[in-house]
């Protein structure tokens, strides 16, 4: 950022660059978590779930890479090394161990549940200082999140009736 970007945000820079890098940690194990999840899913519309699932893993990835980029825009480091992951995250990492669709659903629905929780605590962080830019890239995948919830629900409602 700029002069005057950088003056806006002033001294909050630095603990949001904490936070976003505690986010960046969730959004590749929620990346990953996905993505291998699509992988070894097994059970009933298991192509509709896969698709589902591999959406949302390039989903996860995106915000990755928006939290990163924003983190370089406040002047700090994106975490350097994935071993950071499991001990940063807000989330804690669920092994996809039983490929059961509803067991994988169910997973995945917990996961987005703690995003919801986390951005929405970070929303209100945010709301206390000035950076306004932050407080809307936030906004945004928090919005992301309350979708992936719903449609994982609803799958699993469908599956249900089956
Ligand atoms: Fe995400
Ligand atoms: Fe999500
Ligand atoms: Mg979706």
């Amino acid at each position: 950022m700029g002069t005057k970007g950088k003056e806006i945000v002033g001294k909050d820079a630095k603990e949001l660059v904490e936070l976003f890098n505690k986010a960046l940690a969730d959004e590749w194990n929620a990346y990953y978590q996905y993505w291998v999840g699509a992988l070894v899913v097994r059970g009933p519309m298991r192509p509709d779930v896969q698709k589902e699932l591999s959406e949302h893993a390039s989903e996860e990835l995106k915000h990755a890479g928006m939290l990163a980029e924003r983190i370089i825009q406040l002047g700090g480091t994106p975490l350097l090394n994935p071993k950071e992951f499991e001990a940063k995250g807000n989330c804690k990492y669920d092994a996809p161990t039983d490929p059961s669709v509803t067991k994988i659903l169910d997973q995945n629905i917990k996961g987005e549940q703690c995003a919801i929780e986390t951005y929405n605590k970070l929303l209100l962080k945010i709301k206390t200082t000035s950076d306004m830019i932050s407080f809307n890239t936030i906004r945004k995948i928090m919005e992301d999140e309350v979708k992936h919830e719903e449609d994982l629900e609803m799958l699993k409602e469908d599956i249900s009736m089956i």
